[in-house]
């Protein structure tokens, strides 16, 4: 059977397979020229038939180059920017996420389930030698890249200087590479505008809920003065803190939610947690929407509360406010760091965040050890909107993963 199947594969356009592959591993980008792009989808295409998204990535991280962090040169990266395609030690990984992932999508190589879509779109920015000989093409003789044990201040500047503000990258003019500076099409994306129409409102509530969307703006302001001065070392030391772990938030699903249109909404979820904020695809006219996405967020050294907005996605006029809530995650990381080298296997409750009427939550919040893994299910009440329940699930992930 499989030797048939074997057969029936197309002819590559040009080349060979075994040549392909070493031209895949090989240290020099080739990508531009057609045929190359070409010959690569080709196998690509093969390979995916042959082997999962799991498999292939661990194939990557054995090629040349990715071996070590493509920023820091710490050994065994077990972080992937998705949108960069550099395989990334757990320390840049933190810095990467608080640019924001409409520079740097950072994913797990072991804790996020990968697609094919991902795989080959990681596949075809060629790995950590061929993304470096792009965004390191031109680096000052007089800096240093930094190395496993740098201070996360030095780690910061050169990962800003080399992705956000791209000073060493090589002419942006030329057009063999394909890949354009990311902020550049995705800024707009930034541009939440909530409105809070809606008036009850403690005012601290309230002022959170602008500060985010200040954050939001500020952050659209900054990168538009950086791209303007692209020669002046940044001086924003936002996102300079070191990292204790990471959480990964899976938003299961909304109930009955308040209705922002004419009957309906098209809700969307950010989380927020100290500098950093991901968000949710926009589910369109459901009041019930089931979202089962998880998002991974580097937890900073004293573990803020995770926020998390509810919004009704328009086209035409700002987003409408639908909710918020606000989750202590301590005691998860508390747990998480008591438990991280357990050898337990049986599933075992750690600890709850008890419901009361006093607070937000429907049942209790229990912290439990299962498989090695710290997880807390969370229902909760939104917050300064009449209606509306969110259900999520937090795993907290320890830095030596
Ligand atoms: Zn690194």
């Amino acid at each position: 059977m499989s030797t048939q199947y074997e057969q029936s594969d197309p002819t590559p356009p040009s080349g060979s397979g075994s040549c392909l592959y070493d031209l895949l591993c090989s240290e020099s980008p080739r990508w531009d020229r057609p045929s190359d792009a070409e010959s690569a989808s080709w196998f690509i295409r093969k390979e995916r038939r042959s082997l999962g998204p799991q498999e292939r990535l661990e194939r990557m991280l054995e090629e040349s180059g990715n071996h070590v962090c493509a920023d820091c040169g710490s050994p065994d990266p077990k972080w992937v920017s998705l949108s960069l395609g550099v395989f990334i030690c757990i320390k840049c990984s933190g810095v990467h996420r608080s640019l924001g992932s409409h520079i740097s999508k950072v994913l797990s190589v072991k804790l996020d389930e990968w697609t094919d879509d991902q795989v080959d779109s990681l596949a075809n920015l060629g790995g950590n030698n061929v993304v470096n000989s792009k965004y390191e093409a031109f680096l000052p003789d007089n800096l240093n890249k930094p190395r496993p044990d740098s201070s996360i201040e030095e780690r910061s500047d050169y990962i800003r200087r080399k992705y956000e503000m791209q000073q060493f990258l090589e002419g942006n003019e030329e057009t063999g590479c394909g890949h354009q500076p990311h902020h550049r099409t995705s800024v707009l994306t930034l541009q939440i505008t909530p409105s809070h129409h809606f008036s009850d409102k403690k005012n601290s509530e309230k002022h959170s809920r602008h500060r985010l969307g200040h954050k939001f703006r500020n952050s659209w302001v900054r990168k538009d003065i950086d791209q303007h001065k692209p020669s002046k070392k940044s001086s924003s030391l936002a996102g300079m803190v070191e990292f204790v772990g990471l959480v990964k938030v899976n938003v299961v699903k909304g109930t009955n939610l308040a209705v922002r249109d004419m009957v309906s909404s098209d809700p969307y979820v950010i989380l927020s947690l100290g500098q950093q904020s991901v968000k949710t695809r926009v589910i369109k006219n459901n009041l019930n929407p089931v979202w089962n996405e998880s998002l991974m967020l580097s937890i900073p050294e004293n573990v803020p509360p995770l926020k998390v907005f509810v919004y009704d996605k328009d086209t035409f006029k700002a987003d409408d406010f639908m909710g918020d809530a606000e989750i202590d995650i301590q005691p998860l990381v508390a747990a998480a760091k008591a438990y991280e080298k357990s050898e337990i296997h049986e599933p075992l409750q750690l600890g709850k965040w008890v419901s009361n009427k006093d607070n937000q939550l429907i049942s209790d919040g229990t912290i439990t050890l299962t498989d090695g893994k710290i997880k807390q299910e969370i229902s909760i009440r939104l917050q300064n909107v009449e209606r509306g329940t969110l259900e999520i699930e937090l795993e907290c992930v320890p830095l030596t993963q």
